[in-house]
Order: C-alpha cells, then sequence, then structure tokens
C-alpha cells in the first residue's frame, strides 16, 4: 500500500470518545471531569490501558502527564509529538481536549495494525490540568514540562475546597517517579476543535492556526462594609457588589474603548455574604484578556486600571488588584502551520489559515519545539458548554491531518 492512501478508523475514533464521553457524563450531554477527580481517574486509567493494548511505552511524571511512546528506527533522534487533555470544564462538551488525546491514540493504532516502522518515535501525551478550573491556572503540566511554571508553585494550588493539587495528584495514583522534565522534541502537533465559529461560518473542514492570542489573568478583591438593607440609607453605602458590577461593565466596553483587537471577559465572581438582606463588604471577580497583540492587551490593562481604581475611590470600596498569570501570544512554526494547510489540501479538505482565541498546551509547547495546531469545525461555534459538537466525519478528516503530519515529520 502507498503510504499516501492510509488513514485512520473513523469508526474506532468515535468508539474511543463514545466511551470516554460516558465518564463524567452529564444529564445534558456533556461532561464533567475535572482535573484530579475520581472521573480523571478513571479516564487516565482507560487512556493507560488503551496505550499498553499497542505495546506503547508508558511514562508518568510527577505532575501527572501521561506519555505513550512508539519507538522509531532511530530512538536517538527527537520524537515527535501530539497530545492534549483529559480533564473538562465543570459543564464541559465530550470534544474539548479529550479529541486532541484519542486522535493521536487512534493514530498509533492505525501504524501499530500496518506494523509501519517510522525513523524518529512518535509521543501521545496527556497533560495534566490543562483547563484550569478547578486549579488555577489553566495549562500548569505543559507549563512545568516546558519550564515556564515551577512545580512547586503548581502543587501549591488549591482548589475552591481548600485541597492541594499536589495531594489530589497523589490521592488519584498519578504523580508519577520521573521527574517532570523536558526534552528535545522535533515536532508537535495539537488536534483540537476550534471552539469558534470562523471554520463553520467560512465553510472550511480543517483549520491551521498561525498562533495563539495572548493570555492574561487578573483577580480584583474588593472590600465593602456590610449592613443592614433595610435600615441603611443609600447615602453612604459601601457596597462592593456594585463597585463590581460598574467595574465589570467597564471590562466589557474595554475592547471598543481600545479600537478592537482584542477580547476581554469576567467569567467568574464571588459576592459576599451573599444574602438578600446585607449589603455585600466583599467580592471577588476574574479578568481575562487576550490579543494578538501583547503591548496592546498590557495598555487596555493600564486603562482598565485606572478606571477600577477610580470607581473603588468614588464607591468607598478598597481594591486590591493581582496579576495571577500572563502567557504572552505564541506565533506557531510556519512551516508546520504550512504543512497542516498542504495536508489537508492533498487529503481533499478545505483548509483556513486563522488564529487561535483559546488557550492549549501548544502555547506552553511552541516556547520549547516546533509547533502548530489541526482545528476542526464546532458546530454554531459553541464550547466549554455541554452542547459542544463536532461531526464524525470532521472527526476522522482532522485525525487523518494529524496522521499524516505527523508520518511526515517523523520521517525527516
Ligand atoms: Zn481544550
Amino acid at each position: 500500500m502507498d503510504i499516501k492512501d492510509l488513514r485512520i478508523n473513523g469508526k474506532r475514533l468515535r468508539q474511543s470518545l463514545e466511551e470516554m464521553a460516558k465518564i463524567g457524563a452529564t444529564p445534558d450531554g456533556g461532561v464533567q471531569r475535572l482535573t484530579l477527580t475520581d472521573e480523571d481517574k478513571t479516564a487516565r486509567d482507560l487512556f493507560v490501558q488503551w496505550l499498553k493494548e499497542i505495546d506503547l511505552d508508558v511514562t508518568i511524571d510527577d505532575m501527572g502527564n501521561i506519555f505513550g511512546r512508539r519507538p522509531g528506527i532511530h530512538d536517538g533522534l527527537p520524537p515527535v509529538m501530539s497530545g492534549s487533555h483529559i480533564d473538562s470544564q465543570p459543564k464541559g462538551g465530550r470534544f474539548d481536549g479529550i479529541l486532541g488525546v484519542m486522535g493521536p491514540l487512534e493514530v498509533l493504532r492505525t501504524l501499530h495494525e500496518n506494523n509501519l516502522e517510522t525513523e524518529r518515535s512518535i509521543i501521545v501525551v496527556d497533560w495534566t490540568n490543562e483547563e484550569g478550573s478547578r486549579f488555577a491556572p489553566a495549562m500548569v503540566a505543559s507549563g512545568v514540562w516546558a519550564g515556564a511554571l515551577d512545580k512547586d508553585w503548581v502543587y501549591q494550588r488549591t482548589d475552591i475546597n481548600g485541597k492541594r493539587f499536589e495531594d489530589e495528584l497523589e490521592r488519584i495514583g498519578y504523580k508519577g517517579d520521573v521527574h517532570c522534565h523536558r526534552w528535545p522534541v522535533h515536532a508537535y502537533y495539537e488536534y483540537h476543535i476550534e471552539q469558534g465559529p470562523i471554520l463553520e461560518m467560512e465553510g472550511k473542514r480543517i483549520g491551521a492556526p498561525k498562533g495563539i492570542l495572548c493570555l492574561h489573568w487578573y483577580d480584583i478583591y474588593l472590600e465593602g462594609e456590610a449592613n443592614q438593607v433595610g435600615p441603611t440609607p443609600m447615602e453612604g453605602r459601601h457596597d462592593a457588589l456594585c463597585a463590581a458590577a460598574e467595574m465589570i461593565l467597564k471590562v466589557n466596553q474595554l475592547p471598543d474603548a481600545m479600537g478592537g483587537n482584542m477580547v476581554a471577559t469576567v467569567g467568574e465572581i464571588q459576592n459576599y455574604p451573599n444574602s438578600r438582606n446585607i449589603i455585600p463588604d466583599k467580592v471577588h471577580f476574574t479578568v481575562d484578556i487576550r490579543s494578538w497583540d501583547d503591548t496592546h492587551a498590557l495598555k487596555a490593562w493600564e486603562r482598565l486600571q485606572n478606571e477600577f481604581k477610580t470607581i473603588a475611590r468614588q464607591r468607598g470600596c478598597p481594591i486590591r488588584i493581582e496579576e495571577t498569570w500572563r502567557v504572552e501570544h505564541s506565533p506557531f512554526n510556519e512551516q508546520l502551520v504550512q504543512r497542516v494547510l498542504e495536508t489537508a489540501a492533498d487529503l481533499g479538505y478545505p483548509g483556513h489559515y486563522m488564529v487561535s482565541g483559546a488557550g492549549h498546551d501548544a502555547s506552553y509547547m511552541n516556547q520549547v519545539a516546533p509547533t502548530a495546531m489541526i482545528f476542526v469545525p464546532s458546530i454554531g461555534g459553541r464550547s466549554h458548554v455541554e452542547v459542544e459538537n463536532t461531526t464524525w466525519e470532521d472527526c476522522e478528516a482532522g485525525a487523518n491531518v494529524l496522521l499524516h503530519c505527523l508520518l511526515k515529520s517523523a520521517d525527516e
């Protein structure tokens, strides 16, 4: 058989995705597989079992990253890698992350059953805690692996119930004995759903992002003065929630005020004591700013900070601002991006050159290895929700692009 005619098994890929979707399934068709929970453990166990079934060398490092390696002819050459994440948002979908783990697994199954050898080793990886919704921030394990984040800092992160990252990693039995550390990688591909509406709007099947927007996270803490709502006159109140409300609208107006080329969002808020008859005296909310232009995003933040401080002063609500996390915008390796587009064209799939608005482990991988991503359409552009969906045909198409990109990189 001509290697060009090789295709992955779309039916088997679908079965694997459906099997995984049962773990943490929600009543409305999504999944809840928060990182380092029992559901995460169950899904990891199944993944490891599947890796072993096709004789891959399985390694688990002390960040809980799982690697399955298929040795190449020249084991000394830097390997080719592909992966994503098994964890999900609290009410997440059945494709985000897991498609990028099942996709390369399906590629390796295809190579295995055809007894195909490659020059370089190929590694499939599941990165721990990509989502960052249980333990902030996101993408921590690829961040530690790439040397961009400190492992002990990540270990100390706590969830909303005060549980430590490291303790939970140990509890589910995935604190491996291998030191989490990068090694030379020849090429890294991450296969993912688009999580936006562009491919569907353009009528294209495969997206090749030129890179990922910068990602800036902030945490805002406001203090007010609690009091009984009835007897306390409106004048002289220090209502922390009202201060937050004004600030949140400033965030929403920020991209317009800055002339576009960015998005800004408040997605999380905690109000205390959260009682209908007490004036709120404590509020915490988050700010997320993304742009292709880091300087533009930082200027926007300067402006926003000043607005926040003015509102805090006017309302008599002291403000504390934490600059939680910044990842610079990440332009991918242009050669690999072109390879994704060419491979899609060779397979007869219309491709589209674009940007990624969502953060991915590929951001950190891009700091240490030539990196590219492969996107497939999200129906209705919806993601991080239970109705998140991608057609099986598109899942299969993306995996075929991944197969041939991996083969090209593994044989050069
Ligand atoms: Zn994802």
